[in-house]
């Protein structure tokens, strides 16, 4: 199965207008899947092992906020298009327990906070869309929970099936 371990996040008005303003652009991501990435795990075989291993995670609820706009690998030849996540210690923190207790799979790339918003195929300068965004709060959330979530790759689109929910103390 290949899973990953994220934050749900809900789609608000900013959120989808910025995803609509940018769908010509590339692959946008649906509302529904919107969701900030604590790990990517890949393909692995013992999801119960790793479905209970994340239980005794008892990390703190914490309020984020989402601002400005950022690409991968760089503005100028962006190939993601995400939205930026703040503060990042306790994002850094969860995520850093999450590789902890899955310590068999090891991390391809160190943790940045990001929603993906939008995916191309050949890369394009997002330099004007990230400037004029660079003060627009696009969210203010409590995170309460994390989730494991299967992945399930289409060529419509991915489809994440949610494998369990963490509640946050
Ligand atoms: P698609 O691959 O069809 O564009 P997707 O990227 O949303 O869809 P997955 O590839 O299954 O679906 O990835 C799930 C999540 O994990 C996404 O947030 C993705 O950005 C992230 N991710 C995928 N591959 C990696 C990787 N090698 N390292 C870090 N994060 C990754
Ligand atoms: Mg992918």
């Amino acid at each position: 199965m290949r899973c990953f371990v994220a934050i749900s996040l809900p789609a608000n008005e900013i959120l989808v207008k910025a995803i609509t303003e940018n769908k010509p652009m590339g692959r946008s991501v649906e509302g529904k899947n919107l969701h900030l990435t604590l790990k990517f795990l890949g393909e692995i075989h013992s999801v119960e092992k790793i479905r209970k291993s994340l239980e005794g995670i008892g990390s703190k609820r914490f309020s984020i906020i989402l601002k400005g706009m950022g690409a991968f690998p760089n503005a100028q030849h962006g190939r993601v298009l995400f939205v930026k996540a703040y503060p990042e210690s306790p994002l850094k923190e969860l995520a850093d327990e999450v590789d902890s207790r899955t310590r068999e799979i090891p991390l391809d790339h160190p943790f940045s906070p990001h929603l993906t918003i939008l995916r191309v195929k050949d890369k394009r300068d997002f330099s004007e869309v990230i400037s004029k965004n660079e003060n627009t709060v696009f969210l203010e959330q409590e995170v309460t929970s994390f989730t494991l979530y299967e992945s399930v790759l289409k060529p419509t689109g991915p489809i994440y099936n949610e494998i369990q929910t963490y509640q946050l103390m």
